[in-house]
């Protein structure tokens, strides 16, 4: 936790174009979308399909956010659209990178609502981990984005924004073929993404689209604290890697750590587990579990993990808790979790002790926590009356 922070003044993303009042975000929609506005904008049903196509490739393959640049399309067409739309970013109020490469970025959105997205680079590889919410309902005890309220879901555009601003920092545009910094995604950030799932999904279908961003399902983890009658339509809908954050082997433990086990106890999230379309020894479920000392870490917390997998294939990612100020817990200790690992790994699953990343900067799991706090309508008034008055007073100034 003591390591200097590196801002990383020179590679700071651009701030978004100033928006465009009234324009239509393109982002987040689906070509059936494009086309539908581009119609209701002028152009003949004929045409707007084949355009969309066009525009998709621009924006997803591309990375292009400026109609004038979109050489494929006539030049007042050109025109027209950027009278119309707008492809555009959520803001980044921050941009920080680790010593140990980790970035993260704050994203500030349209509203002034704020989360947090992180890239973790391998040495020819790396993840890109997406929030899905401002805030969280969640309250796991352990969890820094727990103590925030929930503000609200992103939007598809604010989700698929987040891989949008990331490809522009990491210069992976056209969309690479091989090589990518940016090959895998993680929605692990703020936010459970079941609970926002048709957003989370629109966004994903969108990052997966050949013609566009490409990342295969296969490159795709959600991770889940446990929302059982998602589990069934994120298979059927996304076919993504599944991660389940379990954190303990017993409902009484579980119920205290993630209060959601009280709706969905741990043997109904293992039916649902077992039932997920697709698994195999090469396709496994991944359990996070993170190691919390005197309270889920012990040979017998082991043995029974075994044994509540027993049948499902997976593998276990075991966490060392990551601090966060006034946090009630404590990281085992290496001793502890070493001996937690062997046991799983000699029972036939893969147990890897996850390295904490980018703890200096906290952004490492568990430590997202931005300062959007949920507001009252009467603050929300209160606001919009002192911001009238401030027009006001200017315009008689
Ligand atoms: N709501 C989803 C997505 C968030 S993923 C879910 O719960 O799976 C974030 C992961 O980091 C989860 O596995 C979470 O349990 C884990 N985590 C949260 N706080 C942590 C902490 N302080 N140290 C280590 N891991 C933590």
């Amino acid at each position: 936790m003591s390591a200097a922070l590196v801002p990383d003044i020179a590679a700071k993303p651009e701030q978004p174009a100033a928006a465009n009042a009234g324009a239509i975000e393109l982002l987040g929609l689906t070509r059936a979308e494009i086309a539908a506005k581009l119609i209701e904008a002028g152009e003949t049903e004929k045409a707007a399909k084949m355009r969309a196509n066009q525009l998709w490739h621009w924006i997803y393959y591309r990375g292009a956010r400026d109609f004038s640049v979109m050489t494929t399309l006539a030049k007042d067409l050109r025109e027209r659209l950027s009278q119309h739309f707008q492809v555009g970013r959520p803001g980044a109020s921050k941009d920080l990178k680790s010593t140990d490469g980790t970035r993260k970025w704050l994203l500030k959105f349209a509203d002034g609502e704020e989360a947090e997205a992180v890239h973790i680079p391998e040495e020819d590889r790396g993840a890109l981990c997406v929030s899905s919410q401002v805030g969280c309902t969640l309250t796991c005890r352990f969890c820094h984005t727990g103590t925030m309220k929930l503000v609200r879901n992103l939007s598809p555009a604010e989700i698929v924004g987040q891989v949008m601003l990331a490809r522009d920092c990491l210069e992976e545009w056209p969309s690479p073929k091989d090589g990518r910094m940016l090959s895998n995604i993680v929605m692990m950030g703020m936010g459970e993404p079941l609970y926002n799932f048709d957003n989370v999904s629109k966004a994903l279908k969108i990052v997966m689209d050949n013609e566009g961003i490409s990342i295969s399902k296969r490159r795709i983890t959600l991770s889940t604290a446990g929302v059982v009658p998602m589990i069934e339509r994120c298979g059927a809908e996304l076919d993504v890697n599944l991660a389940i954050s379990l954190h303990a082997v017993r409902d009484d433990i579980r119920d205290v750590l993630v209060p959601l086990n009280k709706k969905y106890p741990i043997a109904e999230l293992l039916a649902a587990c077992a039932k997920y379309p697709g698994l195999s020894n090469a396709r496994r479920i991944t359990f996070e579990y993170v190691m919390l000392k005197g309270i889920n870490d012990t040979p017998a917390d082991a043995r029974e993990l075994v044994r509540l997998l027993q049948g499902i294939p997976a593998k276990v990612n075991l966490i060392p808790f990551n601090p966060w100020p006034g946090a009630p817990y404590e990281c085992s200790s290496n001793n502890t979790i070493n001996q937690f690992s062997e046991i799983v790994f000699n029972a036939g699953y893969s147990s890897p002790v996850r390295t904490p990343r980018g703890r200096d900067i906290m952004a490492a799991c568990g430590q997202l926590k931005s300062a959007s706090v949920k507001r009252s309508k009467a603050d929300i008034l209160r606001e919009q009356a002192a911001k009238q008055a401030a027009l006001e007073a200017e315009v008689q100034a």
